[in-house]
């Protein structure tokens, strides 16, 4: 992904992709202390990209870090790597993260928080699988308790098991893995939120350990217009049985129908399609 043409902005310059580089003794590839956004932009406008923005300010402080550029110069720096790489419609992500400098210990009050924003093609998440339904692995790790990590925060160290989990999905045939949380109740995939359909109605875990994603909020939003019923609210695993259908949410996985999470299965029904389509109606408006 290093060695390709492009523009990347780097702590206020556009500098060439292959150029983008920081050392090997950056405090974050050690310690995990960066945060970042993924964000899609449609024709030519980044969906909620504010709200991504405000997000990343939020994680940072969440990490005891401060992003030395406001939102707005965060939102411009975005649309200035879009039209630099003379993108419409890509994927964006920024991130930030505390540099090499001073300090090399677990303390690096002193080194610069760095902030970078690339952009670049991604369709489908899922790839073919999008609409057909994604086959769920189940992870064997756990969403943590909020007493254990900043659960809200989108934290590079809240994804070193959705790495592995992901892996090991994909090792047995699997699109993606659907954590449980600490306390065994369903909670979401590696990088997206979930939906089930029960009898004409919805239910979605209560996001109180892991991230309320602003896609998850959008089709909460798009599904009550509909006056459809959503319940917010703790699942057990067991209860999947009984459901009917179910998709993910997020940025990137845009509302992806689920058509098998280990031994459940489930139906790409009228209504997954129907916010499937709703979503991206809305995105592209
Ligand atoms: N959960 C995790 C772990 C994620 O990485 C993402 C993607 N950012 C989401 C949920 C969905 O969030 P959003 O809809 O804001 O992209």
């Amino acid at each position: 992904f290093d060695d390709r043409d492009g523009k990347i902005w780097m702590d206020g310059q556009m500098v060439e992709w292959r150029d983008a580089q920081v050392h090997v003794l950056t405090h974050a590839l050690h310690y995990a202390s960066s945060v970042f956004e993924g964000e899609r932009a449609y024709n030519g406008k980044i969906f909620l990209g504010h709200e991504h923005s405000k997000r990343l300010h939020f994680s940072a402080g969440e990490l005891d870090f401060e992003i030395p550029y406001t939102v707005e110069e965060i939102d411009a720096a975005k649309d200035a790597v879009l039209k630099a790489n003379g993108f419409t419609d890509a994927y964006v992500r920024a991130v930030a993260w505390r540099g090499a400098g001073q300090d090399m210990g677990v303390a690096s009050a002193r080194n610069p928080v760095r902030l970078a924003i690339a952009a670049w093609a991604w369709g489908n998440y899922y790839g073919d699988a999008k609409m057909k339904g994604a086959k769920l692995d189940i992870a064997k790790w756990k969403r943590p308790s909020p007493e254990t990590i900043p659960v809200h925060a989108k934290a590079a160290g809240l994804y070193m098991i959705c790495t592995t989990s992901k892996h090991a999905a994909e090792a047995k045939g699997c699109s993606d893995a659907l954590f449980m949380d600490y306390r065994g109740y369903v909670a979401e995939a590696t990088g997206a939120n979930i939906f089930f359909v029960k009898d004409g109605e919805v239910h979605t875990p209560l996001p109180d350990c892991f991230l309320n994603g602003l896609t998850r909020q959008t089709v909460i939003k798009l599904l009550k217009e509909k006056g459809i019923t959503v319940h917010e609210r703790h699942i057990m695993p067991e209860e999947m049985e009984g459901f009917e259908q179910c998709w993910l949410t997020g940025t990137a996985a845009e509302v992806t129908p689920v058509g098998q999470i280990g031994d459940y299965t489930f139906e790409v029904g009228a209504l997954t399609r129907d916010i499937a389509e709703t979503y991206e109606k809305l995105v592209r408006s």
